[in-house]
């Protein structure tokens, strides 16, 4: 589903992606974990279209978006296919649940309120939140509107998820809903996850594959099992021991 090869961006002088190879398929989550500052909300970012590679090819569901770091003429077409959600609450707080899903969609997209509200109610259905059509958005828990955040980035019907540390703020029980969300969304949709996490039981729960990030590259990629187990690469042992 998503192809990326020898993408690379630096941030004053140091790459902080440094040509890295990295592939996704249909129906599975990948969790991204690694130390601080080593890449993870930059390869989403540029995944998700808001930060500019400066090389390297990116395909997402056959649609070559970009070429040597260059959007191509299908750009558009394989960014509409990638929803992301972040970390810190991104809701409108004085907007109800309704209308922070189908404001964009209207807006950006000229959608009819009708075809939006009936895709928000879809959505909201997904994530277990239809009950909470017409709250405020500030009166949700944190896990709530973590979920009405995955449903909203739903509302384009993204073939692929990108979540980044969206469970940082939220009790374990809590968190364990939101994952809970996404391996539904994953069984029942065939969407594909990229999930970055400090959380190594989160991690390890969620994951079908886990990849470490390292000085701009990925170190190591394997199945949970595999890098439980005790992995060869000696920084990602003592990443792990050190979380765990
Ligand atoms: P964390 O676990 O702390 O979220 P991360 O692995 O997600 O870290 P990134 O956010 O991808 O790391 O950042 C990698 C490096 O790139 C950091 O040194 C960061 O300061 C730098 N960086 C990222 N975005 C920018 C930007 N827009 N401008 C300047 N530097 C940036
Ligand atoms: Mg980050």
């Amino acid at each position: 589903l998503v192809a990326a090869r020898g993408l690379r961006r630096t941030f004053n002088d140091s790459p902080v992606l440094d040509g890295v190879d990295f592939s996704m398929q249909a129906g599975q989550i990948t969790v991204i974990i690694g130390r601080s500052g080593s890449g993870k909300s930059t390869l989403l970012r540029v995944l998700a279209g808001l930060t500019e590679p400066e090389d390297g090819d990116l395909t997402i569901a056959g649609h070559l978006v970009r070429k040597g770091g260059v959007r191509t003429d299908d750009y558009a077409k394989g960014e509409a296919l990638v929803g992301m959600v972040f970390q810190s609450y991104t809701l409108w707080p004085h907007m109800n649940v309704l209308d922070n899903l189908t404001l964009a969609p209207r807006k950006v997209l000229g959608m009819s309120r009708s075809e939006a509200e009936d895709r928000a109610a879809t959505a909201l259905g997904e994530v277990g939140m239809a009950h909470h059509i017409r709250s405020r958005s500030t009166g949700l828990s944190g896990g709530e509107r973590q979920r009405v955040a995955i449903a909203r980035a739903l509302m384009m019907r993204p073939r692929l998820l990108l979540c980044d540390e969206i469970t940082s703020a939220l009790d374990p029980p809590v968190a364990a809903e939101v994952l809970s969300v996404l391996a539904r969304l994953k069984n029942e949709e065939g969407i594909a996850v990229a999930l970055v996490t400090h959380d190594m039981a989160f991690a390890s729960k969620a994951a079908d594959r886990l990849v470490f990030f390292s000085q701009g590259r990925i170190a190591v990629d394997a199945t949970p099992e595999q890098v439980f187990r005790g992995c060869e690469n000696a920084e990602l042992r003592s990443f792990v021991e050190a979380v765990t």
